[in-house]
């Protein structure tokens, strides 16, 4: 049976069609889950007794459970168990400007990046469209508050899940519903290029983020299977349409790593790479995981690839760090229950 989290309001508005009801009330079914935030479906007072056993009939209310919640510093990571006792994390992160979620969105990752934690527990499914929107309204509900901006980042590759990951989209973005400006989501990918051509185009504009992490194929390819699939030059192809169809400026992510892919000349490749196009690059210092062949690049080595970045005229950042100390920093997250 469906869960009502992970249905959009469209698709509500066609159910109540199809049993002979109005649509609108799509739209009370809405203000009670994402305004009043009253879950219970026979607390929706409006609406008629017989068309909330309809309801309840044909959607669950299920949610998922918090597990395990660890803090830090200006970070909170949340541990859930899916109804299937899976398991996977959420991580929060609180801004000068806000507060901003960092979202699974599948339990394990078959995309193998030879550097990542996350991809040690191949991908056993895919995360429905409501265990995703539920990570917002539990973590909400917990501490309290209204999150501004949600990074599809966490466990898994959004691109691998892409139906799902555009009915959240449309379900955190609706003005009725989590009302998160397309300007605040951030969908990040290692590449599947197909799926970045179809998300230029689902007219919801969103922020686009690319592992980029290597700027040849030879080094890609051993870093990122993804790149025997889809190569440097397909993936910026993909990025350029991108651009010019959103008109949004797109994040290049680059993870430092030791003398793999932090020399001055492979900045100087990777800035060539993008000569002239809307992107910025944000350097990402590399968490160290049980991967033990690779180490985070010196202070250093990242400050001169940094330099050499803005000297060959492309915008850069360095990450700021959030969560090391409870392994929720990027590429920490595993989803297991204990260690
Ligand atoms: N599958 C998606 C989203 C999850 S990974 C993607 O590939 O973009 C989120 C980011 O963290 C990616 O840029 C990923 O390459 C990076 N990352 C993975 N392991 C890391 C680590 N140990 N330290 C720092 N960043 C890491």
């Amino acid at each position: 049976m469906p869960n009502l989290f992970g249905i959009t309001r469209d698709d509500l508005e066609k159910y109540f069609l199809s049993i002979g009801e109005k649509k609108y009330k799509a739209l009370q079914v809405y203000e009670w889950l994402y305004e009043q935030r009253v879950f219970n479906i026979d607390e929706f007072s409006n609406i008629k007794k017989e068309v909330r056993d309809k309801l309840k009939n044909d959607f669950t209310t299920d949610f998922i459970q918090i597990e395990k919640k660890q803090v830090a510093d200006l970070t909170e990571k949340y541990l859930f168990r899916l109804h299937d006792n899976e398991f996977i994390e959420a991580v929060v992160m609180h801004h000068d400007y806000g507060v901003s979620i960092c979202v699974s969105s599948q339990v394990g990752c078959n995309m193998g990046c030879r550097f990542c934690e996350s991809g040690r527990l191949k991908k056993v499914r895919n995360l429905d469209t409501y265990e995703m929107v539920e990570q917002i309204l539990a973590i909400e509900k917990d501490l309290g508050l209204k999150i501004n901006s949600v990074v599809i980042m966490g466990i898994g590759e959004p691109l691998d899940n892409y139906d799902n990951i555009v009915n959240f989209i449309k379900i955190i973005n609706d003005a009725k519903g989590l009302k998160i400006g397309a300007r605040h989501i951030t969908v990040s990918t290692c590449g599947l290029v197909p799926k970045i051509y179809d998300l230029s185009h689902i007219g919801i504009p969103i922020n686009l983020a690319i592992s980029f992490h290597a700027p040849t194929d030879e080094l890609r390819s051993k870093l990122m299977p993804v790149n025997k699939v889809y190569s440097i030059d397909a993936l910026i192809k993909a990025i350029r349409d991108f651009l010019q169809v959103t008109s949004r400026r797109v994040t290049i992510e680059y993870v430092m790593l030791n003398n793999v892919n932090d020399s001055i000349d492979d900045a100087k490749e990777l800035a060539h790479l993008f000569k002239g196009m809307n992107i910025y690059v944000n350097l990402i210092p590399y968490n160290e995981t049980n991967h033990l062949e690779f180490k985070r690049s010196s202070k250093n080595r990242i400050k001169a690839f940094y330099d050499t970045l803005k000297k060959e005229g492309i915008n850069v950042t360095i990450r700021k760090e959030f969560g090391r100390n409870i392994d929720a920093a990027c590429g920490q997250l595993r989803g297991r229950r204990s260690e």
